[in-house]
Order: C-alpha cells, then sequence, then structure tokens
C-alpha cells in the first residue's frame, strides 16, 4: 500500500515540492540554499562565529552588549535565503508539515544543551493571532521536539498577557520595551514550571527580547535552568 501510494504521490521535497526519496527532506538544490549553521557558536544565541570549534563560551557582538536572562541558546539556521522562506511558509503559509524537517535540524543544533528531565515549552502567540494564523508554529516545533527526544512538553505553560504590536521594523531598544511584561506562566499551571529545567522554543530569534520575555516568565514561575533553542537566527552579515 505505502508503495502503491508513493508512485500515485512521489515524495517531495518540503520547500520546493521536486521529487526526492526521502519522506520530510529537502532536495540537493534546496539544501545547498539553506544555511545549515555549524562550526563554531556563539553560547547564548548560536550565531555562528570565526575560530575553533573545540573553544567554548565564546559571546557574538550581540550577546556581549545584551545580557542575556537564559542559559544557553542555539540555532539551526541563519535566517536567510532559503532558511528565510521556509520560516515564513511554516508561520504564514499554512506549511505545518515543514515542522517535521525542522525539528530534527534543531535537535541538530541543540543536542548539547538537552537533559533528560527538561521540559519543552513554545513561546506564546496571542490568541486573537492564534485564531487567524490556525497553528502557533513555536508550538508545533517544540511538540516535535518533544516527539523526537522523549522530553515532556507543556504548549500552555506559558500565555501572552498582552496583544503586542509586531516588532518588524522596530529597533533593539522598542523591542524590549515591547515585549516587557508581555509574557507570563499560565495561571492554571502554576506549579508546571516550579524547580523545572526548560527548553525554550520558538522559530525565529531577532534581537532576542521575545525569547528573554519568556525567560523571565519561566523565572518567576521557579523554572532553574533555561536554555532556548530556535529554527533560524537573524544575523548580521559577517
Ligand atoms: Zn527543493
Ligand atoms: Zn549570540
Amino acid at each position: 500500500m505505502q508503495r502503491a501510494l508513493g508512485i500515485v504521490y512521489p515524495t517531495q521535497c518540503v520547500s520546493c515540492a521536486a521529487p526526492v526519496a526521502q519522506e520530510f527532506a529537502l532536495c540537493g538544490a534546496c539544501w545547498r540554499q539553506t544555511p545549515f549553521i555549524t562550526g563554531l557558536v556563539c553560547r547564548d544565541c548560536g550565531t555562528p562565529l570565526p575560530g575553533e570549534e573545540s573553544e567554548t563560551d565564546v559571546l557574538c557582538d550581540d550577546c556581549m552588549t545584551i545580557a542575556r536572562p537564559w542559559h544557553a541558546g542555539r540555532a539551526a539556521l541563519l535566517y536567510k535565503d532559503n532558511a528565510r522562506r521556509m520560516v515564513l511558509a511554516l508561520k504564514h503559509g499554512d506549511r505545518d508539515e515543514l515542522a517535521r524537517p525542522a525539528a530534527r535540524w534543531m535537535l541538530g543544533a541543540g543536542r548539547g544543551l538537552i537533559s533528560p528531565a527538561m521540559l519543552v515549552v513554545p513561546v506564546p502567540i496571542h490568541w486573537t493571532r492564534l485564531l487567524r494564523r490556525r497553528y502557533n508554529q513555536a508550538a508545533l516545533l517544540a511538540g516535535e521536539l518533544a516527539r523526537l527526544t522523549g522530553l515532556g512538553s507543556m504548549p500552555d505553560a506559558l500565555i501572552r498577557r498582552k496583544r503586542t504590536p509586531i516588532q518588524d521594523g522596530m529597533g533593539r531598544g522598542a523591542r524590549f520595551a515591547n515585549m516587557a511584561g508581555a509574557i507570563g506562566a499560565n495561571p492554571k499551571k502554576s506549579h508546571a514550571l516550579a524547580g523545572r529545567a526548560v527548553l525554550l522554543v520558538d522559530d525565529v530569534m531577532t534581537s532576542g527580547a521575545t525569547l528573554a520575555a519568556a525567560t523571565e516568565a519561566c523565572q518567576v514561575a521557579g523554572a532553574t535552568r533555561i536554555c532556548i533553542l530556535v529554527l533560524a537566527r537573524v544575523a548580521k552579515e559577517a
């Protein structure tokens, strides 16, 4: 039956729909246009850095100027070229099946952050956005990561307390001001985060303001050690 379906509906590249051998994979051309992060990376955000991979605790310029409230962070992709197209397709294009390969890439980048008792928590979106978009892409990624790792996940551990304006086009200071106090622990799940290590998941990190607000909400709720893992990091061109 599987074989017969394979003939009728050939397996397609998750990005461009070209035929590929493996399900939920990229074709060779899309793979080459997708900027996967490898080598030495910033401890706090996963931005690639020049230097030897064996170096530890190195920070990018951004993370040297902005103190990050979380313990460590990683990103699978640089937000450009085909990575940008896929992030936007996942966010606005109803392409929820992209979460499967995306979570696999995130796990590849973030394996070193993961500890067995961690709780996987997505960065929340406001319920009015959820109505319009049908799903929270961060929650999809968190769910796939939990499935791949066997870690527990809690999609509603955090909530958006206020509907913040879209941050596109805002400077760094405005983004942090915009997000201050915008995220809180879900009062219906108030003890869920107490004493837990948390893996915070989002699709994109730009300034880090949203992830900082989410981290602080976890800390207020008693989480012990918070790491962040994102699909794509917006980084200045080196
Ligand atoms: Zn392709
Ligand atoms: Zn950094």
